[in-house]
């Protein structure tokens, strides 16, 4: 017997076992128990979420045989029912628009749909894909959508919703299908496996439901491709074989670099990366879905259920979660969006990656010139702020250092508490200056102003005025400040 893909094999038969959209099973399962039966569906959402599983269930439940009129559980027995399964049945019809898209094929549609159906209720139109359609086309379908004979039934299919005019969507009943959660895919891939009588690791299940992000059909090639390795019992080892290099664990690697400052481990993992095969643009989302992950799991704890992780992951990535605080990851997530617009619209990507890694990596070693400026006299500053309240406070310096070369002392960000050090600002914390400094909002909230008092833009160009934060503005651009160059050249 020829070989079945599993996502034919097990597609879904009844509006039961359609996984992840419950709502729009029981809903549709309700229409037709009242008699409430539209004539026109729109379904939408991304590819392999069981769309098309679920208009080939509606149109059985329309017309099978078994029932006198129609039922929300088809008997998957009778002519009608196998055929639809099968996308053959005479009055169930089946047309791709992206290769039917012009005004002609839906003439001969509206032609056909004239004629009673042959030997079912209704004549059931499954438009697939209906966004392709021409936009003569869509003028002529809206016409028999709009008052369809007794025996017409439509169901339009689309990935782009936003692609169909609206005068086609208000006539039809629109339902959303979601990703499918990863928690649902394993479930079933897990009863697939059951059922297959393969053995599997939970690791492979876990890792095949969260690479096909979403879609029940994606996920169910992927394990078709693992069982086509040859193996009857799919372990860790033959996942690796088969989707090499597991993206999350080069996102943690690249994360552990960053977090140990280490410039170029964070390059290779960026290179691994991008070798995979993802482009840099998708580099940029899997990692900002990453470092949001962790800043949940920073904030909210462990046990957040805004996630959906397994537990061992979830305790590996709690504890990976802690080399951060929350306004990293707010800074991590702002600069990598940033960079992924910027990907998105340059024609040489991949400088750019490479550079928000060491960017990240080495963000202990910049510092933001308003910081030096305040710096250099914290005095000064804080009485210059009317706002300066009594209770913030002020720490003193170790007067035998100039204060660039204090600025130098490297801290571990997640050990030392925020206030035990002037030096010690948040990585996040440090906004880009342009050059002009005296444009800074003065009364932005960072955590420099709990310690020595916000700066007045006045002050700020009182003190750029100042020949040796002239020598470091102008050594540095103006902009971001590497404290190490500084420190060789500056202190006299
Ligand atoms: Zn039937």
């Amino acid at each position: 017997m020829a070989y079945e893909v599993l996502a034919r094999k097990y597609r879904s038969r009844d509006f039961g076992e359609i996984v992840g959209q419950g709502a729009i099973a029981t809903t549709l399962k309700n229409a037709i128990e009242m008699g409430r039966i539209h004539h026109g569906y729109l379904f939408t959402g991304t590819r392999g979420v069981g769309k098309t599983s679920m208009a080939r269930i509606l149109a059985k439940a329309l017309n099978c045989h078994k029932s006198d009129g129609p039922t929300a559980s088809p008997c998957s027995e009778c002519e009608s029912c196998s055929r639809i399964a099968e996308g053959s049945d005479l009055d169930v019809v089946e047309i791709d628009a992206a290769s039917n898209t012009g005004v002609d094929n839906i003439r001969e549609l509206r032609s056909n749909a004239a004629f009673r159906p042959a030997r079912s209720r209704f004549k059931v139109y499954i438009i697939d894909e209906v966004h392709m359609l021409s936009s003569g086309a869509f003028n002529a379908l809206l016409k028999t959508l709009e008052e369809p004979p007794e025996h017409v039934k439509f169901i339009l299919a689309t990935t782009e919703t936003h692609k169909v005019p609206a005068t086609i969507q208000s006539r039809c009943q629109r339902f959303d299908f979601r990703s499918i959660s990863p928690a649902d895919i394993g479930e079933q891939l897990q009863s697939i496996l059951d059922r297959e009588e393969i053995t599997a690791d939970p690791i492979v299940v876990r890792r095949v439901s969260r690479a096909a992000n979403g879609s029940m059909r994606d996920a169910l090639s992927l394990l078709d491709q693992l069982l086509a390795y040859g193996a009857s019992n799919l372990t860790a080892e033959t996942i690796e074989d088969v989707l090499p290099g597991g993206h999350d664990e080069t996102l943690s690697s690249l994360v552990d670099a960053i977090a140990q400052h280490d410039a170029a481990t964070a390059l290779e993992c960026v290179d691994r990366s991008l070798v995979s095969g993802y482009t840099p643009e998708r580099f940029c989302e899997s990692f900002i879905e990453y470092a949001r992950t962790l800043m949940i799991l920073a904030i909210c704890g462990g046990e957040s259920e805004l996630i959906d992780l397994a537990g061992s992951q979830r305790e590996q990535l709690v504890a990976q979660a802690s080399s951060f605080d929350a306004a990293s990851y707010v800074y991590m997530i702002g600069l990598l969006e940033e960079t992924r617009r910027r990907v998105k619209a340059s024609s040489a990507p991949r400088p750019l990656i490479d550079a928000v890694a060491v960017r990240l990596a080495l963000a202990e070693s910049f510092i933001d010139v308003s910081d030096a400026i305040e710096k250099l006299d914290p005095g000064e500053t804080a009485t210059q702020t009317k706002q300066a309240t009594p209770s913030k406070k002020k720490v003193a310096k170790p007067e035998t250092k100039s204060p660039i070369q204090e600025a130098n002392v490297s801290s571990p960000r997640r050990s030392k508490p925020v206030t035990s050090t002037v030096v010690e600002t948040p990585v996040a914390e440090r906004p880009v200056i342009d050059e002009e400094v005296a444009e800074l909002p003065p009364t932005k909230p960072r955590k420099v102003d709990r310690r020595v008092g916000s700066v007045s833009a006045e002050a700020k160009r009182k003190m750029s005025q100042r020949p040796l934060v002239r020598r470091v503005l102008e050594q540095s651009g103006g902009t971001l400040i590497d404290v190490h160059k500084v420190d060789a050249t500056v202190e006299e």
